[in-house]
C-alpha cells in the first residue's frame, strides 16, 4: 500500500497525525519547519528529531512524489527544464526561468489535460490524472532546495505548466495555500499566478474566494469561432461569458488580469485582430501577453515574426491595452508547455 504523502498534509492535519502516534503538537512544527524551511526531504535528515520519531514518520509517511528522470538547461543556462516521474509511473514538468531578478517557476497541476486545446502539446496528450496538491506543493519545494544551495530564491510561481488548474481547482487552491501558510514556506500569494483556459465558474469562485493570487487567462482569438475551433472549452463558455466574468474578477478583487496569447502565423496576429482585442477589453484592468507559437507537431501552426508581433503588440497599446511579447525562452530544451513529457510518453 501507497503511504500518505506528508506534502499532501497541511499543518493541523500533520498535527492531528502526530497525535494519534502520541507525539506532542510541537514536534509536528518541528517537522513543518524541516519541510518548508529547511527543504529536508528525507526522514533521515531530520536530525533535530528524536530517532524513534524519525522512524515513525519514514514508516507512516512518503516524502519522495517526485523523481527526477530529467534535468534540461537551455542553451544560454537560464532555464532549466526537469521532467519528473510520480509514483505512478506518470510524468510531469516543472521548469525554472531566471531573467532580470526573478526566478519564476512554472509548475504542472495535472498530468496531462482534458482540455484539448489544438496548439497544445498538453492538450494533444489527453488527460491522464489530476496531481494531488502535494504533488503540486513538491515541484515548487524540489526547485526551492536546488536554489538554496545557491543561497537563492524562487521569486515567482506560474501555475501554467501541465493541465488546466481550474479543473483540478481544490488540490491547485490547496497546494497555493499551504505554500504560503505564514510558519511554513511563506511565500506570498502576490507572488502566484494561476492561468486557466477559461472554465468561468472557477473564475467566479476564484474572485469569490479573494486570494490575493494573480489570474492568467488564455485567450487566443477574439470570435467564438475561432476560438472555439482552437479551444474546445469555448463551446461551453463563450467569450462573451468568459470575458463577462472577467470584468465581475475585475470589479470584486481589483486586481488586473492578464490575457494569454499565442501569437500565431496569420491565424492570430494581424493588426485587425489587435484592433477587435482592443475593442473587446476595452475599459478592462488587463494586459496581453502576447507570446510566438511554441511549434508542437499536432498542429499546423506556425509561430508569429518579430515584425508582426511588434505590430501586434503597437496596434493594442496604441488602443489603450498594454502589451508585451515574451520571448519564447528555453525553446531549445522544449521548455513550452508540456512538450518534453508529451515526447517522452
Ligand atoms: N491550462 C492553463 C495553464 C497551462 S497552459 C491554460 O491554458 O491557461 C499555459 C499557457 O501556455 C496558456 O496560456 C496556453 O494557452 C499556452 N500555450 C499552450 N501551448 C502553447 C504553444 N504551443 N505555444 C505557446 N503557448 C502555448
Ligand atoms: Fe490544457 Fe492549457 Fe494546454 Fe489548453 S493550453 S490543453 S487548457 S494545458
Amino acid at each position: 500500500m501507497n503511504l500518505p504523502l506528508i506534502y499532501d498534509l497541511d499543518l493541523p492535519a500533520l498535527t492531528e497525525l502526530l497525535q494519534t502516534w502520541g507525539e506532542p503538537a510541537y514536534r509536528a512544527r518541528q517537522i513543518w519547519h524541516g519541510l518548508y524551511k529547511s527543504f529536508w526531504q528525507a526522514p533521515e535528515e531530520f536530525t533535530s528529531l528524536p530517532k524513534s520519531l524519525r522512524e515513525k514518520i519514514a514508516a507512516g509517511l512518503s516524502f519522495q512524489p517526485l523523481t527526477p528522470t530529467l534535468k534540461l538547461d537551455s542553451s544560454d543556462g537560464q532555464t532549466r527544464k526537469t521532467l519528473f516521474a510520480l509514483a505512478d509511473g506518470r510524468q510531469i514538468e516543472a521548469v525554472l526561468m531566471r531573467y532580470d531578478r526573478r526566478r519564476t517557476l512554472c509548475i504542472s497541476t495535472q498530468a496531462g489535460c482534458a482540455m484539448g486545446c489544438t496548439f497544445c502539446a498538453t492538450g494533444q496528450m489527453g488527460f491522464k490524472r489530476n496531481l494531488s496538491s502535494g504533488e503540486i506543493v513538491a515541484q515548487v519545494i524540489y526547485y526551492a532546495r536546488l536554489l538554496a544551495e545557491e543561497n537563492l530564491a524562487v521569486t515567482n510561481v506560474v501555475l501554467m505548466g501541465m493541465g488546466e488548474p481550474f479543473h483540478n481547482y481544490e488540490n491547485s487552491m490547496a497546494a497555493i495555500d499551504r505554500l504560503n501558510d505564514a510558519e511554513g514556506y511563506a511565500f506570498g500569494a502576490r507572488r502566484f499566478t494561476v492561468s486557466t483556459s477559461g472554465l468561468v465558474p472557477a473564475i467566479r469562485q476564484f474572485a469569490s474566494e479573494k486570494r490575493q493570487v494573480n489570474l492568467a487567462v488564455s485567450l487566443h482569438a477574439v470570435d467564438d469561432v475561432a476560438r472555439s475551433a482552437m479551444m474546445p472549452v469555448n463551446k461551453r463558455y463563450p467569450i462573451e461569458e468568459l470575458i463577462s466574468a472577467c470584468r465581475d474578477y475585475v470589479q470584486v478583487t481589483g486586481r488586473r488580469i492578464t490575457f494569454e496569447w499565442a501569437l500565431i502565423h496569420e491565424v492570430n496576429d494581424s493588426p485587425e485582430t489587435a484592433q477587435k482585442l482592443a475593442r473587446l477589453l476595452k475599459g478592462l484592468l488587463c494586459h496581453v501577453n502576447a507570446i510566438p507559437l511554441n511549434p508542437t507537431t499536432g498542429y499546423a501552426g506556425q509561430p508569429t515574426s518579430r515584425e508582426r508581433a511588434a505590430v501586434f503588440q503597437a496596434t493594442l497599446e496604441q488602443n489603450g491595452i498594454p502589451c508585451t511579447i515574451r520571448m519564447r525562452r528555453g525553446i531549445d530544451i522544449q521548455a513550452g508547455c508540456g512538450q518534453l513529457a508529451s515526447r517522452s510518453v
